[in-house]
């Protein structure tokens, strides 16, 4: 057994008490941990400061100076012993409330010391309270380090494991190991071409550094390791599902796929969307189960791809489905799915859950025997009652909403499970999709179609709040449409619909009936409500949509040209892009005016200001993951992938992506991981993950 599995009380120094403490405090249960908790800065002890350097954000300092006076002062409890120390600069207070007698007769006046200690402020002068002392000439030359400070709670430090007394612990156990425990896990051809310090040198030094520089130099090794062995280990779970799974097979592209393509298909697709077709035209000719994440931004035209890849399963005898998210959604799919194949031989239907009952039991019926060829729907499709013929082809819209769970059971709707294509409208860096779904494979679509009017998006506050509506009025006048969108904050449902409907009397003054027409679609309506103000909206019965961001994803009406956010300092970057996103639909100029209180604070103001600067999904995406750290961003919650001790996806962007770079190269030359070289790196995933087959997913 490899010594870095020894429970931590087996170290010299630790022992059952702070054993236990460890463990709960820190999770520190082995030696492993121990080694893994590493110091979160370094003291610089190479430096001698002088007092005069010591201001309010001091706090360890290291000094050099003459004592010039030592004595007790105050009675029983607030007895302490305080000395004075003078350098070239100043002088400083020493206190101790402990352990008095024995230091005071050791400490010599007149004698030259070196003090270290944290910097405290007492009635406005710096102190220090307990500091190491020791005579300078003795001390000198021992104490030239970089000593660590580790993370550490109340509790530790009351048992005397505080942040720099932990790193005695690690001292002793670094003490202990040698390359015999702690191999290179990196490949040689890294380890050169990067210039990286080996492994159990970067364990050591990022620890006890002896200068900042090497200190630098092992975290940068460390950090690649522990991104390096992601992608390795989604790099092999990817191959694994290519070589395993069995997928049903698209030969041919056929007579319906031909036939819309030169007939009926109403404009000419974008570089992008060929190439995407081309990627899923290849993934499902070959015999494994496609599974593929296609991120397009909105507007990029993902529905029209989604239909000729569900022509491509017709076209094989094969049943496709599309899931969407919400009920307007699947509907909007629906209709403009049968608008672009009216006239071909394809049976669309739609099933969700306000689909009554009669017309349910005919479209599962139809879906059994196999007369539908596509059905849209929501998450009503995945339910046990819907059985297909033969379903080739699953197609999830908007992703994020849905859960892998919820995926999942449209695998086993087919006993080969059918190919899987997961669109997204929320665009996700790059760097976060290379570790959040690098078990996918994916496809993005970073093109617009052409002759797209650019949005103009402006940030307006409160006080100018007329002057928005006359802009909504005078764009009614031209025949336009507007959106004008209420935040919902889910904590307080109540309070949320409250503020809707004020809102919506608001609007209502400024658009008194019958001039104009007002839709109102929120969360609580019954869908029916929902359906028949959205249609209305759709056909220009209305002109105003007030809602909530129940329409946030895809709902398309190209006759609207502004989208007023309301409160729009309460919404997330990826929201705001979505909701904008509703706008400059058709060939009109279009608008976007994000309404705010005054008096923002700083996070907000630079969101704002991103949606105001640029359009790119991609570039909103990437400032969004600046802003709030991956954890937040939707969908990558429970992504295992993204708990890395050292390394951050969002400041170590560069090294990602040369991890990412060197797990493709050597995978696709050694997929195994068999070769020679590749060995240690094999044995060492091994001793993390064991034996069994990299997880699947799903
Ligand atoms: P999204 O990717 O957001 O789902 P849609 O599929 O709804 O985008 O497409 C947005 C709009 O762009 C639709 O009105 C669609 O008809 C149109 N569109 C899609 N592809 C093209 C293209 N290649 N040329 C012109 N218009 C297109
Ligand atoms: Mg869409």
């Amino acid at each position: 057994m490899n010594i870095l599995s020894n429970p931590i009380e087996y170290l010299k120094g630790v022992g059952p008490q702070r054993a236990d403490l460890l463990k709960k405090e820190l999770g520190i249960f082995t030696f492993r941990d121990l080694l893994e908790h590493y110091p979160f800065r370094h003291v610089d002890r190479t430096r001698i400061n002088l007092i005069a350097e010591i201001g309010a954000d001091t706090d360890y300092i290291q000094i050099s100076g003459k004592l010039t006076s030592a004595g007790t002062i105050g009675d029983r409890r607030s007895r302490r012993l305080v000395a004075e120390v003078q350098d070239s600069s100043g002088t400083i207070e020493l206190v101790w409330f402990q352990g008095i007698s024995w230091i005071e007769k050791s400490l010599k006046i007149g004698e030259t010391y070196l003090v270290y200690g944290r910097v405290s402020f007492y009635l406005g002068r710096p102190q220090i309270s307990h500091p190491e002392i020791e005579i300078l000439s003795a001390a000198q030359s021992a104490k030239n380090f970089l000593e660590p400070v580790y993370p550490t709670t109340e509790k530790l430090k009351s048992k005397g494991l505080g942040g720099r007394q932990i790193g005695k612990l690690s001292y002793t156990l670094l003490e202990l190991l040698n390359e015999k425990e702690i191999h290179e896990n990196l490949p040689a051809q890294i380890l050169k071409a990067m210039n990286f310090t080996p492994r159990i040198q970067a364990l050591r030094q990022i620890h006890f550094p002896s200068s900042f520089a090497e200190h630098e130099s092992a975290v940068r090794r460390l950090k690649f390791e522990e991104l390096f062995l992601a992608q390795i280990r989604l790099g092999l779970v990817r191959a694994e599902r290519h070589r395993f799974s069995k997928g049903v097979v698209f030969e041919q592209v056929g007579e319906l796929f031909n036939t819309f393509y030169n007939h009926y298909l109403p404009f000419e697709l974008t570089g992008a969307q060929k190439r995407v077709l081309k990627e899923i035209r290849k993934d499902t000719a070959t015999g494994k189960q496609m599974n593929r994440l296609l991120q397009g931004d909105v507007g990029s035209g993902k529905t029209i791809v989604a239909l000729l890849c569900l022509l491509l399963a017709a076209d094989n005898g094969y049943q496709g489905c599309m899931m969407a998210p919400t009920e307007i959604l699947a509907q909007q799919h629906y209709e403009s799915l049968n608008a672009l194949l009216e006239g071909m031989p394809v049976i669309v239907e739609l099933l969700t859950g306000s689909t009554k009952t009669a017309q349910r039991k005919k479209i599962l019926a139809g879906l059994q025997d196999g007369t539908i060829h596509i059905i849209v729907g929501t998450h009503a499709l995945i339910e046990d009652p819907v059985q297909f013929n033969n379903l080739g082809l699953a197609i999830v819209d908007e992703q994020h909403r849905f859960g892998v769970a919820q995926r999942a059971k449209l695998w086993k709707k087919a006993a080969v499970p059918p190919h899987m294509l997961v669109m997204t409208a929320t665009p996700i860096p790059r760097t976060l999709a290379m570790t959040a779904y690098g078990d996918l494979d994916y496809s993005i679509m970073d093109e617009l179609p052409p002759n797209r009017t650019p949005i103009i998006t402006v940030h307006r506050t409160e006080r100018v709040r007329s002057q928005v509506m006359d802009f909504i009025k005078a764009q009614i006048a031209e025949g336009r449409q507007a959106y004008i969108i209420f935040p919902l904050i889910e904590e307080s449902e109540k309070l949320d619909y409250e503020n809707l409907m004020k809102g919506y009397e608001n609007v209502k003054a400024y658009f008194p009936e019958p001039k104009y027409w007002i839709s109102m679609v929120h969360g609580k309506q019954k869908s029916a409500v929902k359906e028949t103000n959205m249609q209305r909206f759709v056909k220009n019965d209305t002109q105003i949509m007030v809602a909530t961001t129940v329409i946030e994803v895809g709902v398309n009406v190209p006759n609207a040209t502004v989208m007023v956010i309301e409160s729009a300092e309460k919404f997330g970057l990826s929201q705001l892009h979505q909701l904008r996103g509703r706008v400059g639909r058709g060939g009109h100029k279009s608008f976007c005016i994000l309404l705010t209180a005054t008096g923002l604070n700083k996070e907000a103001r630079e969101r704002l200001h991103t949606m105001v600067s640029t359009s790119d999904g991609f570039k909103i995406a990437e400032k969004d993951l600046e802003l709030r750290g991956p954890g937040d961003i939707e969908g990558t919650r429970q992504s295992g992938m993204l708990n890395f001790k050292l390394a951050s996806i969002v400041q170590d962007k560069e090294l990602l992506q040369a991890a990412h770079e060197w797990s493709d190269q050597i995978l696709e030359s050694d997929p195994e991981l068999s070769s020679p070289a590749n060995v240690p790196l094999k044995d060492y995933l091994r001793s993390l993950h064991g034996k069994t087959a990299w997880s699947r997913i799903s």
